[in-house]
């Protein structure tokens, strides 16, 4: 990260911060309508039959060899959703339920051993990947997709979108969907604004690429590499029903965020919270 992205990160995170504190309360009304959570990510109807199998990434010459009223598995079209004002905060659901989510990746350096810390105890999580870090690191996607993981649109290359053109978003959306479905198998059914920065064009643009806006609970501020037990505390102090955590695999050095997950996922797992992703559900 250049030293003036730096500089408009911390300016962001901080109007992001004040920002989403006045979201809170109808962002909060809204995830009771319409999120819940479950075991897997939820499939359009248009792909009943879907299993493990259909989530990898088809070679090219496979779609080319994909009849046009064929018997193959169907491409995963997610249904349009409602334009939101705000993002979902929260999740709501049955019980002691808490989504993670990491952004920013995949980075190899780091993405491994968070997933490898989530199959150690069996739990799904969230990535909003960028389309630019994705694209270099397709094997990562494909992975995240043979073990259930959740990936989502965090734009192509992490700009502030309230400083960019209509185009210029839909750009950068379009672009980083399309290489989720290449390497994932599925197009992305949940977007994140960086930085927290959201307008009314990136509700409108990810409304139409089939996208929900998630936002988060929970910010661990790992980014800030505040010590691996202030990112554990945060989390444990933080832990509640239908709480979505902010953690990030990519962006700069993230040990600390491996290394905290390795302690506060088996404690929420002990203190009897069901981690999980969500699934949509339209109303
Ligand atoms: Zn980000």
């Amino acid at each position: 990260m250049t030293k003036d992205q730096l500089l408009t990160r911390l300016l962001t995170r901080r109007r992001a911060m004040l920002a989403g504190t006045a979201a809170v309360g109808a962002a909060g009304t809204a995830a009771l309508l319409a999120a819940v959570t479950g075991e897997e990510p939820v499939r359009p109807p248009a792909a009943p039959a879907a299993g493990p199998l259909a989530r990898r990434p088809l070679k090219p010459s496979a779609y080319r060899l994909q009849p046009l009223t064929g018997y193959g598995p169907p491409r995963t079209v997610p249904a349009r959703p409602l334009v939101r004002r705000e993002p979902f905060l929260r999740i709501s659901g049955r019980g002691r339920t808490m989504v993670l989510t990491f952004d920013d990746g995949p980075d190899p350096r780091y993405t491994p051993a968070i997933l490898d810390t989530l199959a150690e105890y069996d739990v799904r999580a969230m990535f909003f990947v960028c389309g630019e870090m994705a694209a270099d690191h397709r094997e990562l996607l494909a992975r995240m997709a043979e073990e259930g993981h959740v990936v989502g649109n965090h734009t192509w290359s992490h700009p502030l979108l309230t400083r960019l053109s209509r185009a210029q978003i839909h750009s950068q959306m379009e672009r980083t969907s399309d290489v989720v479905e290449e390497a994932y198998g599925e197009r992305p059914q949940w977007f994140r604004a960086p930085y927290g920065a959201w307008n009314r064009a990136a509700f409108q643009l990810g409304a139409e690429l089939g996208m929900e806006p998630l936002a988060w609970t929970v910010d661990t501020l790992d980014w800030t590499t505040p010590g691996t037990r202030t990112i554990v505390s945060r989390v444990e102090n933080g832990a509640a029903p239908g709480v979505v955590v902010l953690s990030h695999d990519a962006g700069g050095d993230r040990s600390q965020s491996v290394r905290a997950l390795r302690d506060y996922l088996p404690q929420l797992l002990d203190s009897g919270y069901h981690v999980t992703v969500p699934r949509r559900q339209h109303i």
